[in-house]
């Protein structure tokens, strides 16, 4: 058959990898699910949407379905986690469509009845808007709960039980600290990294890490601490780890030891054991890479997540490679080693009017060490530095400026700013 265009249209089937489920599938590939959306192979796993087909309910591969079957699936996951008896649910038997063909034009169906005209097409596009909207506009944050930081989560009986015994004894009086086997177990799969000058580092855990000074080189000591403003530790842990170097090498030092000091919510001990994993994880794979041996900490439970680290680094003792806010002079020119921006994007984070591409972009930037781009500046004769972070471009450069007794300029259209970073400004969020 000779044709200029081919166009196959297919029923939709089932993604590939649902078959290496072991859940039990229709003809299509999509998962069998109860009336109550439960698979019918485990009843602790549960379908809804395209990719699952009610057996005693057939229908179409619909946004109206998917979409519908969202609160019954939530009242389900409720019930079922609460040990209650399920609901069954049953998908409507008719519905109406309404497609658009293209040139704002559609066309309706419902059952056996049929219309189309411009105005379906505006009826529809309204019924859109009005959907889409629901993801782009949230209610705003209430005060005093910035934090997304996950806290306890309710299961079986028995752990129920465990945390509420939990709550009922948590106290202060031993400084709030997390159990040793909690502990443990979480930083045990972890693997820091081991240097010769660490005398006793966490390879033989005791009050405290005694680490060596190498001959002709100074102590550099700093801290840094601040609570989740993401709710996923692994990366928070990376941020926490590479705010807390940046001071080091902003002096023009290399990391050498870090104590980490830890909070973490009350609540099950597995849980908490799966935070700090995965907390310390992300937090590790930086100090790791920075050469920098994690020798000790301190965890106690708290309200919210916050992580922290006291770092010390070495320079050389005759102070030639430090690099100090006083040392600016007339003539040097200012380099920003990344965008600014995050202060403001993370405002608006809160405010759930940050973009979720802008709020990644931020993220991957923000795990970007300064190690590199510090060697640099200190290869090329920089004398001077800072580590931007709490107080802004223009407070970290009069923190600069006064003591070097330099004035600066600068020119806005030159600055990195991260993308999104000048919408959320102009809307007046700043942090
Ligand atoms: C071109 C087109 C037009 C349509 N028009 C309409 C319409 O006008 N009206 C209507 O009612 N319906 C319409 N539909 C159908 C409707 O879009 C679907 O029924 C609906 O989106 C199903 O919602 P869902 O949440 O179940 O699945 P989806 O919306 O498909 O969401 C599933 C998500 O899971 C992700 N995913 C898949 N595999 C993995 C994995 N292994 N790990 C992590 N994530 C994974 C996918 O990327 C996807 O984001 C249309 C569909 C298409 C393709």
């Amino acid at each position: 058959m000779d044709a200029d265009e081919i166009v196959w249209v297919t029923r939709a089937g089932g993604a590939p990898w649902l078959r290496a489920t072991g859940l039990a599938l229709d003809a299509d590939g999509f998962i069998q699910v109860s009336d109550t959306l439960q698979t019918l192979t485990d009843p602790r796993v549960f379908a809804a949407g395209d990719i699952a087909s009610m057996v005693n309910h057939p229908r179409e591969k619909a946004g109206v379905f998917a979409v519908r079957q969202g609160p019954p699936l939530a009242e389900n996951l409720r019930r079922a986690v609460e040990g209650r008896a399920l609901k069954p649910y049953c998908p409507q038997r008719r519905w109406l469509a309404l497609i658009s063909t293209g040139d704002r034009y559609a066309v309706a169906s419902r059952g056996a009845l049929g219309f189309q005209g411009a105005w379906v097409w505006r009826w529809k596009d309204w019924i859109d808007r009005r959907f889409m909207r629901k993801f782009g506009e949230f209610p705003q944050m209430e005060a005093g709960t910035a934090s997304t930081a996950p806290s306890s989560v309710q299961l079986g009986e028995e752990e129920a039980a465990q945390a509420l015994s939990a709550v009922a004894m948590r106290c202060g009086g031993c400084g709030a600290k997390v159990g040793a086997t909690v502990l443990s177990r979480a930083l045990g799969a972890l693997h820091p990294v081991d240097r010769d000058d660490v005398l006793i580092g966490l390879h033989a855990p005791d009050d405290a890490a005694v680490v060596r000074v190498p001959p002709g080189k100074a102590m550099v000591h700093t801290v840094d601490f601040f609570r989740a403003f993401i709710d996923d530790p692994y990366i928070f842990g990376k941020v926490a780890a590479n705010h807390a170097l940046g001071d080091i090498y902003a002096m023009g030092a290399e990391a050498q030891s870090a104590t980490a000091i830890v909070t973490v919510p009350a609540g099950l001990e597995a849980k908490q054991e799966d935070l700090l994993f995965q907390m310390m994880s992300g937090a590790i794979e930086v100090l790791n890479d920075a050469n920098c041996a994690l020798v000790g900490g301190h965890t106690g439970e708290g309200r919210e997540l916050a992580l922290g680290f006291a770092v010390n680094g070495l320079v050389d003792e005759d102070m030639t490679s430090v690099m100090r806010k006083s040392g600016m002079r007339p003539g040097d020119v200012l380099i920003l080693t990344k965008p600014i921006g995050t202060g403001t994007l993370f405002a608006a984070h809160a405010l759930l009017k940050a973009r979720g591409r802008w709020i990644d972009a931020a993220l991957v930037s923000m795990c970007q060490s300064n190690r590199l781009g510090a060697q640099c500046l200190r290869e090329y004769g920089a004398t001077a530095c800072t580590d931007l972070t709490g107080f802004g471009l223009l407070g970290h450069l009069v923190e600069m400026t006064r003591p070097s007794g330099v004035d600066s300029e600068l020119n806005l259209s030159a600055l990195p700013v991260l993308e999104g970073a000048e919408e959320t400004a102009a809307a007046g969020i700043l942090s």
